[in-house]
């Protein structure tokens, strides 16, 4: 506090009490009216004022009120002289801070002059206090309804459709993802429905065990499912969910569906292009298969052709042999494709597998001596009748055994002893393993590969390439699988583990 007003009419009393003031180190202003007190005051403002009361004019009480009027923060000091107690009490009910008797005493006035500074000193902090309070309380409003509305935006442009819940599973938040999903609009959701009418059972289940049970599930990872919307059509959606916590208290749940119709669409789009293209393909394929087998056909009616005219019976005889061996290629890739082309489950009935290797072995005997290979076999004793698709095995072991002769036929090293074993051991209680071993050619990275996709074959004319193709196709059917190891110029192991069952089970079972 620098500055002091003082009030008298007595020049005297201003001219003592400035003195002793300054000497203080206040800087004192002086009035020697109630008037002119007002107009300085008005100018300078002051922190204190010291009045006399009894003035000709305008009074104490007056001048008291009249800066109280102006300026509330500004202390003011009534002079009182002898016996005008109840002036002093009125000054303190306008709000003098203190009051002094004349004659003014040193002492009196300092204590006063104390009291008043520390009045303003505690009101200048209260003033600092609740401003810096009401600023704090400003700012955080700001930054809660910026969050809030941060939030509120994020939660409505949303894609993912986003549903919160209170703890009674009562809906507050659904926002136009939600509304796009589930086709009810806002107003009649939000406070008007539960969880039951919106999510699947199962999703209801997992929010009401969360909620309610101890050991209920607080979080709900990604899953697909579907959700059956306000018009009743069925929608694919992937989920996820959580139980809200505050404190370890429960205070709701909220749940992000993804729309997956149109991820779903493309899907379907996607696999009629891949169906399309594998169409296409396939035609392809087959059309250069045709050719190959017409050329063998165009080749051998040539030669019979020649062979009547010319009279000749070996041009004849080759002729019509190279036309039947087409003939037969025609019906294999018939048969082939057909066996591709049709989803068959297989039939198991009791049979042998081992009499069934045994007869492919005969069955290739013939064709195996003219290509000089011996056929091996070694076939495990302890494999008696079981039930399995007796076809899938004669089929898949006809093609894996052609293909062995093949292999060591197109073999280049021809000092070789070509050998093919045939092996067929029992696995475990319910398979049974089946080898099927060449010495011959081998095959290349690039070659196994492509092994088993349609059409692929390094037989030039002489190959349909849908063999293996077919074979695994069979296989999996059965519950099994195939598998190859290979090696360049060393020859190939083609293995497959089929399945059975005991006999005479299945019976009961059709
Ligand atoms: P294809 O016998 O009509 O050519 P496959 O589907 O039966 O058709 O076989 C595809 C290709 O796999 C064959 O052309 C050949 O290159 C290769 N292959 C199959 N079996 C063997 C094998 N035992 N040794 C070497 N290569 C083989
Ligand atoms: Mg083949």
């Amino acid at each position: 506090m620098n500055r002091i007003l003082l009030v008298d009419d007595e020049p005297d009393i201003l001219r003592v009490l400035g003195i002793s003031l300054r000497a203080d180190g206040y800087a004192v202003l002086t009035a020697s009216s109630g008037e002119e007190a007002l107009g300085i005051f008005a100018r300078e403002t002051p922190e204190l004022v010291i009045t006399d009361i009894k003035m000709p004019g305008m009074n104490g009480i007056e001048v008291l009120r009249e800066v109280k009027h102006i300026s509330d923060e500004t202390e003011v000091i009534i002079i009182t002289g002898h016996g005008d107690i109840d002036s002093a009490i009125e000054a303190l009910h306008y709000g003098a801070s203190d009051f002094i008797n004349k004659p003014v005493r040193d002492k009196q006035l300092t204590i006063a002059l104390k009291r008043a500074q520390d009045k303003i000193h505690i009101k200048q902090q209260l003033r600092e206090y609740t401003t810096t309070l009401e600023h704090k309380v400003e700012a955080a409003t700001r930054e809660i309804r910026r969050r809030s509305n941060f939030q509120g935006k994020l939660i409505r442009s949303s894609n993912d459709g986003i549903v919160a819940t209170d703890e009674e599973l009562r809906i507050v938040i659904y926002n136009p993802g939600a509304e796009r999903i589930f086709g009810y609009p806002q107003q009649g959701v939000i406070h008007r429905m539960q969880i039951q009418e919106l999510y699947t059972p199962e999703i209801v289940d997992l929010f009401v065990a969360g909620v309610s049970q101890e050991n209920g599930l607080k979080e709900f990872p990604w899953q697909e499912t579907s959700i059956v919307s306000g018009n009743g059509e069925n929608i694919p959606v992937r989920f996820s969910g959580s139980i809200l916590h505050e404190n370890g208290r429960k205070m709701g749940s909220v749940a992000f569906f993804q729309d997956l119709r149109e991820i779903k669409r493309l899907e379907r789009e996607l696999l009629k292009a891949e169906r399309l293209a594998a169409v296409g393909q396939t035609v392809a394929g087959l059309a250069h298969g045709l050719k190959n087998i017409l050329h063998g056909l165009k080749g051998g009616s040539y030669l019979v052709d020649l062979g009547i005219k010319k009279d000749d019976t070996a041009k004849l005889k080759s002729g019509w042999d190279m036309i039947k061996r087409n003939i037969g290629r025609t019906s294999e890739l018939v048969l082939d494709l057909l066996t591709y082309s049709k989803e068959r489950e297989p039939e198991f009935e009791d049979c042998f597998p081992n009499e069934i290797a045994a007869d492919v072995a005969d069955l290739l005997a013939e064709k195996a001596r003219e290509s000089r290979v011996e056929i091996k076999k070694s076939l495990d004793p302890s494999i008696s009748k079981v039930s399995m698709d007796p076809r899938i095995i004669h089929n898949a072991l006809l093609n894996l055994m052609t293909n062995a002769i093949d292999a060591c036929l197109f073999d280049e090293d021809t000092g070789k002893k070509w050998q093919v074993a045939m092996v067929t051991t029992l696995e475990d209680d319910n398979s049974i393993r089946f080898d099927v071993s060449d010495n011959g050619a081998g095959m290349s990275k690039e070659v196994r590969e492509r092994l088993f996709t349609s059409f692929f074959s390094t037989k030039g004319h002489r190959g349909t390439g849908l063999g293996l193709m077919v074979t695994r196709k069979l296989v999996e059917e059965h519950g099994g699988r195939i598998e190859v190891i290979s090696a360049p110029g060393r020859g190939t192991t083609f293995t497959i583990h089929l399945p059975f069952e005991a006999a005479g089970e299945r019976k009961d079972k059709i």
